[in-house]
């Protein structure tokens, strides 16, 4: 695909703004994992409570305390299968959880201590070393002949084929990209979860055996669920979000103009980070986490960064918050709606946007050499109309408390279904729940489709 801000002729817009080892060593990674001693004195400071409200708030329902007193007293094999038998993807939400709003929010040592365990931090000490390791610690089941069908590789689809293949059901992963991981793989800024992390993760959740996976294999593409449902016992679509939601302005696609998922994925993939060309002067345009990260992101590149909000306040995380506000690079433009990007259209680069105010109307230009949208994501489910039940925004619509589809034997987990959370930690627990209920389905389907063939 053609890089929309690969334009020439602007003098503004350019690669290595930056050096490549400055750019690299952004990237290296934010948290520093935890030395061993260091491990051992946080895990100390848990008061390994009864109730473990910590436990309760962890959308995968890890036993906090359970992993943390292993790590206390040294059996840290004993804390990551503790980990990754409710989490297959213990080790990259131990760096991506939102914690601050879940377990570590939880934690009672805020009370007595001011300061949560850093159970995050814990849980990735617990696991990372058991991802390097040779060999895999679950076994999988005796084969039972029946084989399913995973659509997309991320957090949903590998904890479902994580859980079905330890059931002993063949699975095969279908995945659109070329990469496997989802938006562990794509979509994370690189800086909280480097790519060889995400693939080696990958790489060990595959090591329970049992799971091929096809990569660039998209679903209304290369094949459609008639036929999965046809050839396979059972369906699982964890496929995610694949639409972006519409600016609202007249002209149709513009150059100079990326979505925030895309340029995280093609700043991620890049071999040499540094050289990707980028203005001087850019806009965010949104409000939510995705903007904000992807503002904090492009601090690494460009001189100003602007974010584009059409509220008087953000909808990001706290934390994601205090972030932008404490860097100098970023400011924010509150209560104001883009309605033209100005320049855009080849031959000429984007040199500025056109704003209007929300509550006065005024229009007043800034001027810029690039805008990235990230005001959210859609489904793009449109290939199922008709077919599956859905929602008016296009979310598949499961039975409530299961992932059962309203198609028999076929379920859906993750984004393509949770509009409320979408996080990795909710998307792998909806997988692996996922693999719960179609194991029960299998159990009431005497024939198997998957042999016949
Ligand atoms: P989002 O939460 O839906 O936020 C979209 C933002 O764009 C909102 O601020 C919204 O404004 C604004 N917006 C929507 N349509 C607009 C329009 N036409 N013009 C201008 N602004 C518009 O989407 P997201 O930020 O991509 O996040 C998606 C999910 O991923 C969330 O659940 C988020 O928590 C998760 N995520 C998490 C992390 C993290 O944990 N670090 C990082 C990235 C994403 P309003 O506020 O007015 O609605």
């Amino acid at each position: 695909m053609a890089n929309p801000l690969d334009i020439a002729d602007n003098p503004d817009v350019k690669p290595y703004r930056r050096g490549g080892e400055e750019v690299a060593a952004d990237f290296a990674g934010l948290h520093p994992p935890l030395s061993p001693a260091a491990a051992q004195i946080e895990a100390n400071r848990c008061l390994f409570c009864f109730d473990a409200p910590c436990t309760a708030a962890c959308p995968t329902g890890i036993d906090v305390p359970g992993f943390i007193r292993g790590i206390a007293t040294g059996n840290l094999e004993g804390a990551a299968l503790a980990i990754l038998e409710a989490n297959i993807f213990g080790a990259s939400c131990g760096r991506v959880c939102p914690t601050e709003s879940l377990c570590e929010q939880a934690c009672v040592r805020h009370a007595d201590a001011g300061r949560p365990v850093a159970i995050g931090a814990l849980q990735y000490h617990a696991v990372e070393g058991m991802l390097a390791r040779a060999g895999h610690p679950f076994t999988a089941a005796a084969p039972s002949g029946r084989r399913v069908a995973v659509v997309g590789a991320g957090p949903a689809g590998l904890s479902c084929a994580h859980g079905l293949a330890r059931r002993g059901h063949g699975v095969d992963v279908f995945e659109a990209r070329e990469t496997p991981g989802g938006l562990n793989a794509y979509g994370v800024a690189a800086y909280n979860l480097p790519g060889a992390l995400a693939q080696r993760e990958v790489d060990f959740i595959l090591g329970i055996g049992g799971i091929t996976l096809l990569t660039g294999r998209a679903l209304g593409v290369d094949f459609t669920l008639a036929e999965l449902r046809r050839r396979y016992d059972a369906v699982f679509l964890g496929i995610g979000l694949g639409g972006v939601r519409a600016l609202g302005l007249d002209e149709g696609p513009l150059s100079g103009v990326e979505d925030a998922v895309s340029f995280i994925a093609r700043l991620r993939m890049a071999q040499d980070k540094a050289a990707l060309p980028i203005g001087r002067r850019v806009v965010v345009i949104g409000g939510g986490n995705t903007a904000v990260e992807e503002a904090l992101f492009l601090t690494h590149h460009a001189d100003q960064v602007t974010l584009i909000h059409r509220r008087d306040r953000l909808r990001a995380e706290r934390i994601l918050q205090e972030r932008l506000f404490a860097n100098p690079k970023i400011s924010v433009l509150w209560n104001k709606v883009v309605v033209d990007i100005l320049g855009s259209g080849q031959p000429e680069t984007v040199r500025g946007v056109l704003l209007r105010d929300t509550q006065t109307g005024a229009l007043s230009e800034l001027d810029v050499e690039g805008v990235f949208i990230a005001i959210g994501h859609t489904p793009n489910t449109a290939l199922f109309q008709g077919q599956l039940d859905m929602d008016e925004e296009g979310y598949i619509r499961t039975e409530p408390g299961s992932t059962r589809t309203s198609v028999p034997g076929v379920f859906a987990a993750g984004d393509v279904q949770d509009k409320i959370y979408r996080q990795a930690v909710t998307a792998a627990g909806s997988g692996c729940m996922a693999a719960l209920d179609a194991e029960k389905w299998l159990a009431t389907q005497p024939e198997t489709v998957s042999a016949a063939e």
